[in-house]
């Protein structure tokens, strides 16, 4: 069947893929431990439970409109001030089915042939593919570990004056874990409104930071930086609530009005209930957010221990969100019985083949010679992945 163009340009997500993977071995009853899934293994508190069921309850079961109902906007809008300090109003504010799709909508009313899109890399797996999709290029900015991961001020300024449209920020990151302090996105913000480019930014992992990390959001530096940036979160992360689909974006208020154009002609509405559920989310007790932080911060702490004390693997203590970002480049020309180490990709297989151990290799993410481990998973689930990690590593030479 001869399938539109458009589809043979992306690839399927890899880190759903390693999941589904991961899952589909343990269907057929292989001991597979998974540090591919980048969602948290904790139950939905309750008290959001709670707020779905009594919402079905009451019948609130129908379409609403397109973009989110006002309750919902107001807690999005409340969250943010208390946040951030930025004020939105609700036509400036847009719900979708998870922030994955408030991104694929951004990128659909804003980006098309002709544009470029800026992207530091290490990125999520997911924004190259929705810039691809919108039919506009991509200019990857490359980091490396010296920098932490993050773009010098020269590397931003070049890339700005490409003549991109707009920058696509991850802070705290998915794959790496890093953080950008406030010094580093007034810079950004100031080449941003000197370019007149928008930002793009992802901050879903904001409540998911350690020790003195601090979440700034980039539409916090004044009127016009703000009237550039797309604030883009959700549900998923910070209350465990990967299946309800929600997320959200507050931005400027045209671009809002196209995507709920969009919305209206693709998925409509997100879920009613996981609405209402949500806004329990945003307003009710947050005792769990800090809960499942301090968690978080020990699995992070013995993972990080644990890898770096393995030999050709070193990592770096990630800031935010709850993935480890380890350098394997150490392992790259070893081999042991039919396997041999020459790519991220090479070691991912032997891991899952061999170990067990499901990781995503680095090319996902732009960032050959790493593998991401998410530490979304119980402490016992992470010593044994580990303990077979370690064994693993040691019978390559
Ligand atoms: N941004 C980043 C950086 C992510 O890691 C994820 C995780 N899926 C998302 C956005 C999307 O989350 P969701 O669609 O579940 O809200
Ligand atoms: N964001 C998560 C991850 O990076 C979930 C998977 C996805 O949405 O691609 O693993």
């Amino acid at each position: 069947m001869a399938l539109a163009e458009r589809v043979n340009k992306i690839k399927e997500s890899p880190t759903l893929a390693v999941t589904a993977k991961a899952k589909a071995m343990r269907a057929q009853g292989i001991d597979v431990i998974g540090f591919g899934a980048g969602e948290p293994d904790f139950d939905t508190p309750d008290n959001i439970k709670q707020a779905a069921e009594l919402a079905i309850k009451n019948g609130f079961t129908k379409y609403t409109p397109v973009g989110g109902i006002d309750q919902l906007k107001d807690a999005i809008i409340d969250r943010i001030k208390g946040d951030s300090g930025v004020s939105f109003e609700r036509p400036e504010v847009m719900v979708s089915c998870g922030a994955k799709h408030a991104l694929y909508n951004i990128s659909q009313a804003l980006f098309q042939e002709g544009d470029k899109v800026i992207i530091p890399a290490p990125c999520w797996v997911t924004y190259p593919d929705q810039v691809e999709l919108s039919g506009s290029e991509t200019v990857v900015i490359s980091t490396t570990e010296e920098t932490d991961f993050k773009p010098t001020a020269a590397q931003w300024k070049e890339a700005m004056a490409s003549g991109a449209k707009a920058v696509i920020l991850n802070s705290p990151c998915n794959p790496t874990g890093s953080v950008f302090t406030r010094e580093e996105l007034k810079e950004l913000a100031d080449l941003a409104v000197e370019h007149d480019v928008y930002i793009i930014s992802d901050e879903i992992y904001g409540k998911i930071i350690y020790d003195d990390a601090e979440h700034v959001s980039v539409a916090s530096f004044g009127e016009e930086a703000k009237k550039r940036t797309f604030l883009v979160d959700g549900v998923s992360k910070s209350y465990s609530m990967t299946g309800w689909r929600i997320g959200y974006v507050a931005g400027p208020q045209e671009v809002i009005s196209a995507m709920n154009k969009l919305q209206s002609q693709s998925t409509s509405n997100p879920t009613s209930i996981a609405q209402m559920a949500s806004i329990e989310a945003l307003t009710g007790p947050q005792d769990s957010v800090k809960d499942m932080v301090s968690h978080f911060k020990e699995r992070r702490d013995f993972m990080c221990e644990r890898l770096n004390a393995m030999p050709g693997i070193s990592c770096l203590k990630p800031r935010g969100a709850f993935y480890t970002f380890p350098n394997v480049s150490g392992l790259f020309g070893k081999s042991w019985d039919r396997w041999s180490i020459n790519s991220s990709g090479d070691f991912s297989a032997f891991l899952l083949e061999h170990a067990r151990v499901a990781v995503v290799a680095g090319d996902a993410f732009l960032a050959e010679g790493y593998v991401r481990l998410s530490y979304a998973t119980s402490m016992e689930n992470i010593r044994k992945g580990l303990d077979r990690l370690e064994e693993a590593v040691s019978k390559l030479s």
